[in-house]
């Protein structure tokens, strides 16, 4: 087993917080929330990243998002809820264990994720959309 602390989680050997759990996913209470009602979904295996992840196991952990969500915002009595998940420590991933951070928000909540949109020189965009297709086409799959 990695020294990972969801891991650890995983298997009991450090306590959390549980909302779900079936054989393949557990979602938690986040210890430092960053509103009330802040849950993490992972998968029981270790992966890293979410681009590490089988497509099926992460379509059955995205499968449970909606229904999570519901329950976070129904008990936090929340105007709405972010997703966000880190992948990479450039990205604000501090525990290399694929987790989705699921946040209740509150009208007026004072909390913000501080996005500063850009904006692409004329013609960039396009070279870009074009790096990003030709990327897929490498990763084609059969039917896809
Ligand atoms: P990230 O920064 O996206 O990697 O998020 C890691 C999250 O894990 C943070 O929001 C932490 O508060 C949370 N966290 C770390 N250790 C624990 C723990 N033992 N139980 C619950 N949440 C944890
Ligand atoms: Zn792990």
């Amino acid at each position: 087993m990695p020294d990972c602390i969801f891991c650890k989680i995983v298997v009991g050997e450090i306590p959390s917080a549980k909302v779900y759990e079936d054989a393949a996913k557990l979602a938690f209470m986040d210890i430092n929330p960053v509103q009330p009602g802040h849950v993490l979904l992972i998968p029981k295996k270790h992966y890293e990243r979410l681009t590490d992840l089988p497509d099926e196991a992460a379509a059955d952990l995205a499968a449970a998002l909606p229904r999570l969500a519901r329950a976070a915002v129904a008990a936090a009595r929340a105007d709405g809820f972010n997703i966000f998940q880190a992948n990479g420590r450039c990205s604000g991933q501090t525990v290399s264990h694929v987790h989705i951070h699921i946040i209740p928000r509150r009208n007026n909540d004072g909390y913000s994720f501080h996005w500063r949109p850009g904006q692409y020189a004329p013609g960039e965009q396009e070279a870009w959309r074009k790096k990003i297709s030709d990327e897929l086409v490498k990763t084609r799959k059969s039917g896809s």
